[in-house]
């Protein structure tokens, strides 16, 4: 679905990516890692055609990202970002309908089929009850949970989600964890950026690892977030362990 090689980003004259893959394909969940700053924002906003890249190549289908514009991009890719506006006034069920837009025509209103996937979105992610609520009234998990509907009504074939579990409690991130999953196991592509290694090692098939701009690991969450790679790149003795389906990471919190 999404294929990423040698992604080159400069901010500024500043270098921010200089050699960043990815790859996520079909009925995957990828989960994207690393350190505050190593660039994981920058390449998902690079890879969902946000950010004008200055080297590699990104590919959805095949198609480079920059022959790819406004909805035959937004029937690609739904992207949810790390930090986004809450607007004044709107209720979830017209904020779900925001994600109709590339389907909706212009001087046309939403159809039948807009209002039945909007309500598809908003049962798949347990927010129909709040429905008639302001986005401004609900609690860190609601949004979250708003904004994936949002992505979802899109009804594109890959979802990117930017730090969706960032401010969640545990219970919230988990119920977010597990959505993403599920929408993953339905067939999407789903890319997800997340600092919680744990979290990810749960619920990705993969795990890439990205450091100072640039990939430094891609392939399963054991063998990609090993003792020496914690060290390496979060500078921590650390290590994951799985068992009977639940994953910790046992931290040195006072060496
Ligand atoms: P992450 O999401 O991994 O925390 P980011 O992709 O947000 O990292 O940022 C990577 C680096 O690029 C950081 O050092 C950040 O300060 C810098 N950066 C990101 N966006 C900009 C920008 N618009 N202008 C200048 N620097 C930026
Ligand atoms: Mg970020």
């Amino acid at each position: 679905m999404l294929e990423a090689r040698g992604v080159q980003v400069s901010i500024g004259g500043t270098p921010i990516l200089a050699g960043a893959n990815l790859t996520v394909r079909r009925g995957q969940l990828v989960a994207l890692v690393g350190p505050n700053g190593a660039g994981k924002s920058t390449l998902a906003r690079a890879v969902a055609g946000l950010q004008k890249t200055c080297g590699g190549s990104i590919c959805w289908q095949g198609v480079d990202v920059r022959r790819l514009r406004g909805r035959r991009l937004a029937r690609l890719r739904a992207f949810v970002p790390q930090r986004s506006r809450v607007p004044d006034g709107v209720r979830v069920r017209d904020a779900v309908m925001i994600g109709r837009s590339p389907h909706i025509g212009p001087f046309r209103g939403a159809s039948r089929s807009d209002h039945e996937a909007v309500a598809r979105a908003m049962a798949r992610t347990g927010v129909g009850d709040l429905a008639g609520r302001l986005l401004n009234t609900l609690s860190g998990g609601e949004f979250q949970r708003v904004q994936i509907a949002v992505a979802l009504a899109q009804e594109a074939p890959a979802l990117l989600a930017d730090e969706p579990t960032a401010h969640l409690d545990l219970g919230a991130s988990a119920a977010a964890a597990v959505l993403l999953r599920r929408l993953a196991d339905d067939g999407l592509a789903v890319l997800l950026v997340v600092h919680d290694l744990a979290l990810a090692a749960a619920v990705a098939d993969q795990v890439v690892v990205i450091d100072h701009g640039r990939t430094v690991a891609e392939g399963d969450a054991e063998a990609v977030l090993d003792r020496g790679r914690l060290a390496a790149v979060w500078d921590v003795d650390a290590q994951l362990e799985t068992r009977d389906g639940r994953t910790a990471l046992h931290v040195e919190w006072l060496p």
